[in-house]
C-alpha cells in the first residue's frame, strides 16, 4: 500500500497550518478551525424493496458557523466516511470565505451504493436521514445541497420531510431544489458555469486564447458535464471525458453536448457512447493526456504521487473537491503545472445556492440572466483576490486561496470571541 497520506482531513489540516504560518497567525488565532464544531453520526434504517431492513451510516458535520449558517452538500457514495465528510465540511468553510458569502461550512453523506438502489429505496433513505439530522439543520442553522449522487429530487424529498415535520413549507432548508418548489434558476449549472468563468479568468491572466485550447475532463456529472459543454461553447476543444464507466478520447474534440444527452438517457453513464475517431482509454490515461487544461471533476484523491509525475497538462482546474493529494501538489508545482484550487474553481455552486437561499428567505424570484451575471461578478472578484495574494506573496494559487479564506474566517472568529 502507498505510504502517501490520503486522509483528506489531514490534507486539509496540513494546508491550513501552512496558510496560518504564511499569514503570521499564532496557533491560538486559528486552533478552533482545526476541529469541526459539531459531528453527527446517524444509523439510518431503511426497509428495502425486498422487505429486508438495512442500516446505513450517515453523517452531518458542521465545521464552522463563524461567518454565518453552515452550508454544504450531501453525498451518497460507498466511500463516504467520517474523515471524508469532515474534510468536505472544512473545505466548504474555506470555499464560502474565498467567495466572501456569509456562510460557514458543513457537509453530509450516507455510505451507500445509490446505483444499486431503486428510486423508492433512495426516497426512504433520504427522508429518514433528513428526519435524523433534523435537529441541527434549518435555514438559519445549516442548509444542505446536492453533491455526488444527490440531485434536485433528493433535495425536494429533504425539503418536504423537513417541512412536514415542522408543519409549514420551509423552502430555505435546502438549496439545489427543483425550481417549482423554490429552487433558483441557474443553480443546476452553477458549479460548471463557475468552473468555466475560472478557466476564462486563468487564461486571461496568462494571455491565452480559448479557441483551440485542449481540455480533458474527468467526471461527467453535474459539474464535469456542464463545465465541458459550457467550455466547448467558448471555443475550447474537449478532447477527453470520463466517468465511472469509461474514459473517451478524440483528438479533434468530442461533441460533449451529444455525449451529455446520451449519458442522461443511459443511467448517467457514458459507456456505449460512440463517435467516429473516438477511442476508449483508461481513467489514468485520461488524467495524463497531453492537453492544455485538465479538469478533475469526479472525486477526491485522483491525482496522487503515483500519477502526478505523468501529468502533462499545463494547467489544472480543480472542479471536484480535493482531487489532488498534498504530495501530488508538490510534484505538480515542481513541474510548473499551474493549479487552480477547488475552493476557488468549484465555488459557483455554493454562490448560486446562496442566491437561492436569499430568494427563499425573501419570497422573491430573480431571473436567470441576473443570476448568471451576479455569479460571474462573485467568481471574478474571488479570482482577483486570490491572484493578488498569489502575486504579492509568490505562493501557489492554492496557498493564496487558503490565505484569503483563513484571513477572513480567523478575523471573524477573533471579533466574535469565545462564548461564554
Ligand atoms: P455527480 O454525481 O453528478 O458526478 C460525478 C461524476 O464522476 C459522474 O460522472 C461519475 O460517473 C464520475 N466518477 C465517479 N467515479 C469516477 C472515477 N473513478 N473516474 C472517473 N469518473 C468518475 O457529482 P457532481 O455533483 O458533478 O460532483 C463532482 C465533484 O464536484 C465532487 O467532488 C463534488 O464534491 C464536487 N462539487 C460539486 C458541486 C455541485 O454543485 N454539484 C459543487 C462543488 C463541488
Amino acid at each position: 500500500m502507498s505510504k502517501e497520506k490520503c486522509n483528506p482531513y489531514e490534507n486539509m489540516l496540513a494546508m491550513l497550518d501552512k496558510a496560518a504560518e504564511k499569514l503570521g497567525l499564532e496557533y491560538d488565532d486559528y486552533v478552533g478551525l482545526r476541529y469541526p464544531e459539531r459531528e453527527l453520526t446517524v444509523s439510518v434504517p431503511v426497509e428495502m424493496d425486498n422487505g429486508k431492513k438495512v442500516i446505513f451510516q450517515g453523517y452531518r458535520i458542521q465545521h464552522s458557523s463563524t461567518r454565518g449558517p453552515c452550508k454544504g452538500g450531501v453525498r451518497y457514495h460507498p466511500s463516504v466516511d467520517l474523515e471524508e465528510v469532515k474534510a468536505l465540511a472544512a473545505w466548504m468553510t474555506w470555499k464560502c470565505a474565498v467567495v466572501n458569502i456569509p456562510y460557514g461550512g458543513a457537509k453530509g453523506g450516507v455510505k451507500c451504493e445509490p446505483e444499486k438502489m431503486s428510486e423508492n429505496e433512495l426516497r426512504r433513505l433520504t427522508r429518514r436521514y433528513t428526519a435524523m439530522i433534523l435537529p441541527i439543520i434549518g435555514p438559519e442553522k445549516d442548509i444542505p445541497a446536492p453533491d455526488v449522487n444527490t440531485n434536485a429530487q433528493v433535495m425536494a424529498w429533504m425539503m418536504d420531510t423537513f417541512s412536514m415535520l415542522k408543519g409549514y413549507a420551509v423552502p430555505g432548508v435546502v438549496t439545489g431544489k427543483p425550481v417549482d418548489i423554490g429552487g433558483s434558476l441557474g443553480r443546476a449549472e452553477a458549479t460548471g458555469r463557475g468552473v468555466m468563468f475560472t478557466v476564462l479568468n486563468i487564461i486571461d491572466k496568462l494571455k491565452l486564447e480559448a479557441n483551440g485550447m485542449s481540455i480533458a475532463v474527468q467526471g461527467f456529472g453535474n459539474v464535469g458535464g456542464v463545465a465541458a459543454m459550457l467550455l466547448a461553447e467558448q471555443g475550447f476543444k474537449i478532447v477527453g471525458i470520463s466517468d465511472a464507466s469509461c474514459a473517451l478520447y478524440k483528438k479533434e474534440g468530442i461533441d460533449v453536448k451529444s455525449a451529455f444527452e446520451f449519458a442522461k438517457n443511459n443511467n448517467r453513464l457514458l459507456k456505449g457512447y460512440e463517435e467516429p475517431e473516438m477511442v476508449e482509454i483508461c481513467n489514468n490515461e485520461l488524467l495524463c493526456l497531453d492537453v492544455d487544461i485538465l479538469i478533475p471533476a469526479a472525486l477526491e484523491n485522483q491525482i496522487t504521487k503515483k500519477n502526478a509525475h505523468d501529468i502533462r497538462a499545463k494547467i489544472i482546474v480543480e472542479a471536484a473537491n480535493g482531487p489532488t493529494t498534498n504530495e501530488a501538489d508538490e510534484i505538480l508545482d515542481k513541474k510548473n503545472i499551474l493549479m487552480v484550487p477547488d475552493i476557488l474553481a468549484n465555488a459557483g455552486g455554493v454562490v448560486v445556492s446562496y442566491f437561492e437561499w436569499v430568494q427563499n428567505e425573501q419570497y422573491f424570484m430573480w431571473d436567470e440572466d441576473y443570476i448568471n451575471n451576479k455569479l460571474k461578478n462573485v467568481m471574478d472578484k474571488a479570482f482577483e483576490d486570490v491572484w493578488k495574494i498569489h502575486q504579492e506573496n509568490n505562493v501557489s494559487l492554492r496557498m493564496a486561496a487558503y490565505m484569503v479564506a483563513l484571513d477572513r474566517v480567523a478575523r471573524a472568529k477573533k471579533i466574535r470571541g469565545i462564548f461564554p
